[in-house]
């Protein structure tokens, strides 16, 4: 039995796991156990190996690194995989938001973010979005609602965060245009209430809110929040951390809409596995960061660079993106079968490779109990999966960009039968 727990004691209880699988190597979409069972991994690290387990081009750009530099430090000395990851991430970030700087985690780039977005306005605040997830440091994590285990206990958080809601048309019943209206009009009123934009730095969004239930942002939202921007002279910083790299079957997840962004996130899929993170703005905006303000002992490190850059090959050679739409949709579809099969999945949403099914009892009430019990049968059959959403009531699937037809089918025949099991 796959069952979450966790495997030692001796870990901190604040480590919670989905499942007991401890593995011992992982190749391609797949992950072994210890004992050799194979599991089809649904989760790629949270969104992490998009390239899959141990992409050959990723291992070999990265042994051969380990064997020539690991570590420069790029406030002593920079080396060659920062500068040529810095020249292609200049070719497939949005037209002029090609100035980067470099740190190890999605959490650390929020930071950097939000430095920037302050020193460049001279503005204190940041309107965030309610289930936005932007990370677990305490800046990230006072910008972060999707759900309060992040922000209890630890307060006072930092102050100048406004939290206006969300378009999840699902949560309140209503058409997408209707969630979407709603949610502009309600900014537009904080923005008149509580914040005024002459003291606004910046919107922080997420493509797709994430941790917070797998809900895309309609892209007539992300055009408000440009126009807003605009107006106000306040900056839209969309954090890609998850979102980016292909996930969404375009490259950036805010590319649906074609919005233009001030600053780009990015984490996670940027090197397969190696911690590496990044954030782009255009040259008039970051040549206002303040010099020495920002860094980090690891930032840019050389073989997390080397990583990324035989990561952007993988995508471009294997054309990643697209068949992370055209899975996607195979995906979405067969999810959307087994929901039909199930009143008990009361929505099944998504984008490319990042989608999610939500339970709800009859009255809409969130069903995390069965949403639970349909993760755990599907691990105990061979599928790795993650839930989310601040009740747990959403089990998303985000599998590497790699993932084929038959592997999706197979996944969505462990599932069927899952749910069956759960909702028996
Ligand atoms: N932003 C988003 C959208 C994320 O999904 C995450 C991680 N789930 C983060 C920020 C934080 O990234 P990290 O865990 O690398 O700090």
């Amino acid at each position: 039995m796959v069952e979450a727990a966790r495997s030692d004691a001796r870990l901190s209880p604040v480590l919670t796991q989905a499942t007991s699988v401890v593995a011992a190597r992982g190749e391609g979409v797949h992950v072994y156990d210890e004992a050799g069972r194979r599991y089809l991994d649904f989760t790629a690290g949270i969104g992490v190996t998009s390239t899959g387990h141990c992409h050959p081009r990723v291992v070999e750009a990265a042994r051969r690194q380990v064997a020539t530099l690991v570590h420069g430090q790029y406030t002593t000395v920079l080396h060659r995989p920062l500068l040529r990851l810095t020249e292609r991430l200049g070719e497939v970030l949005p037209e002029g938001v090609d100035r980067l700087f470099y740190v190890n985690s999605g959490s650390e780039a929020v930071e950097a973010a939000l430095r920037l977005a302050r020193h460049a306005t001279g503005r204190q605040n940041a309107v965030v979005f309610q289930g936005s997830f932007h990370g677990r440091t305490m800046a990230a994590a006072s910008l972060t609602t999707s759900g309060t285990k992040i922000r209890a206990g630890i307060g006072p958080l930092m102050p100048g965060v406004v939290v206006a809601p969300f378009p999840y048309a699902y949560r309140y019943g209503w058409t997408e245009p209707e969630a979407v209206r709603f949610a502009l009009r309600e900014l537009d009123y904080l923005f008149a209430t509580v914040t005024s934009p002459r003291d606004t730095a910046a919107i922080f969004v997420e493509p797709v809110l994430g941790e917070g239930g797998y809900v895309p942002a309609p892209a007539e939202f992300l055009t408000g929040l440009r126009e807003r921007a605009d107006r106000y002279g306040v900056l839209l910083v969309v954090d890609e951390v998850q979102t980016g790299f292909g996930r969404t079957g375009r490259f950036w997840g805010h590319r649906h809409s074609g919005v233009r962004p001030d600053i780009v996130i990015t984490a996670k899929g940027l090197a397969s596995g190696f911690p590496l993170s990044a954030i782009a703005a255009p040259a008039e905006l970051m040549d206002r960061a303040w010099p020495g303000s920002q860094g980090g002992t690891y930032g840019g490190n050389a073989v997390s660079c080397a990583a990324a850059l035989a990561t952007l090959d993988v995508i471009e050679e294997e054309n990643l993106v697209d068949n992370a739409a055209q899975m996607g949709e195979r995906l979405l579809k067969g999810l959307r079968r087994v929901a039909d099969a199930h009143p008990v999945v009361g929505d099944v949403r998504g984008l490319g490779l990042m989608v999610g099914s939500e339970f709800t009892g009859p009255d809409g009430v969130p069903d995390t109990g069965t949403a639970t019990r349909a993760q755990a049968a599907a691990a105990d059959a061979g599928l790795l999966l993650l839930t989310c959403g601040p009740y747990g009531n959403v089990v998303r699937m985000i599998p590497p960009l790699i993932v084929t037809a038959e592997q999706v089918d197979a996944a969505v025949e462990i599932w069927t039968d899952a749910v069956a099991r759960a909702a028996g």
